[in-house]
């Protein structure tokens, strides 16, 4: 076993630096920064990486692939972990999904809603979603279509298993600050738009390493913040994937 808190110390300095450019962000914002929560997303990072952030106090992470919960929370299993899946989820990984994850921020068809309502059932389990929404129109990018929006949360109203709580996005990649806020802004004035139809949507999850300044002054309530915190993903950190 490698000595984590020495491998991984320098999570506690980009940690803090994380949370002090929030709270500049929040400043400049005009707004209050206990509003905007930090999701560190440790995918690609071995369970001995998020070992060390939870000493830093952290305990909720975001991932984008089930395998990699999967794997790391066995390997941290009794450990009072969150696992937040934030990528493109498959059918077929919903039961692992209904076993060991506490929230999806992607949830974008209602094809997945519906195997995950199921596989929460047999489980009895509740969890929180956030739905995805396409506000870029990069091919690469997953998320439902804005105005498909509507129709969606009025039909989830249906579903017990899943806890409607607000939206995500992924803003375009851009050298163009207006243009990566002009995302973020679409996804606020969506939400903004529901909540008048009478849908509870407190959450909105928008902004990550590079671009979390702008999500702020439009109003994220919370950031997933990957390389900012866990460095770089790159084949040099190879040992500390799960394949
Ligand atoms: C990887 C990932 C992030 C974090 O990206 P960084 O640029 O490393 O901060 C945020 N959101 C999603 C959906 C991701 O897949």
């Amino acid at each position: 076993m490698t000595d984590s808190s020495n491998e991984f110390s320098y999570l506690a300095e980009n940690w803090a630096a994380v949370r002090g450019r929030v709270d500049a962000a929040c400043r400049d914002a005009g707004r209050d920064p206990a509003e905007v929560s930090i999701l560190p997303v440790s995918k690609t990072f071995g369970p001995e990486a998020v070992r060390a952030a939870m000493a830093l106090g952290l305990h909720r992470f975001g991932e984008n692939k089930v395998q990699e919960v999967r794997s790391k929370a066995e390997a941290l299993a009794g450990e009072p972990l969150e696992w937040v899946v934030i990528g493109h989820l498959q059918t077929n990984k919903a039961k692992d999904v209904a076993r060991l994850v506490s929230e999806v921020q992607s949830l974008d068809r209602l094809e997945l809603a519906e195997v995950l309502q199921r596989r929460l059932e047999i489980e009895d389990r509740a969890i929180d979603v956030l739905i995805e929404v396409k506000t870029s129109p990069e091919e690469s990018k997953h998320g439902l279509a804005p105005g498909q929006l509507p129709a969606l949360l009025d039909t989830l109203r249906g579903y017990n298993r899943l806890r409607v709580r607000g939206l995500m996005t992924l803003a375009v990649q851009s050298d163009d600050p207006a243009a990566v806020r002009a995302c973020f802004r679409q996804l606020r004035q969506l939400r903004d738009a529901e909540q008048a139809r009478g849908h509870d949507l407190p959450r909105l999850s928008m902004g990550m390493s590079g671009d979390f300044p702008l999500a702020i002054a439009e109003g994220a309530t919370e950031i997933r913040v990957g390389t900012a915190i866990f460095g770089v993903r790159h084949v040099s950190n190879i040992r500390h994937r799960i394949e």
